[in-house]
């Protein structure tokens, strides 16, 4: 009986993604994106001096962030 479940719901999910669909989720609303994108508050690495500093504040130069006085 179990293996019956399990291959109606292996059956589902194959469905699913053929549809190109992803797999719902509950709560969908408190990640509407998936990309990494930092607020404004988080704290990153100036990758040349090692100070810290917020996003805000630093420089992003090809996927890297500076402070002020190094870009
Ligand atoms: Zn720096």
């Amino acid at each position: 009986m179990i293996f019956k479940l399990i291959i109606f719901a292996a059956i589902g999910i194959f469905i699913y993604k053929l549809m190109g669909g992803e797999l719902p989720r509950i709560g969908k609303k408190s990640k509407p994106q998936k990309e990494k994108k930092p607020t404004g508050d988080t704290m990153v690495e100036c990758c040349k001096c090692g100070t810290y500093v917020t996003v805000d504040e630093s420089i992003m130069v090809n996927g890297k962030y500076y402070c002020d006085e190094c870009a």
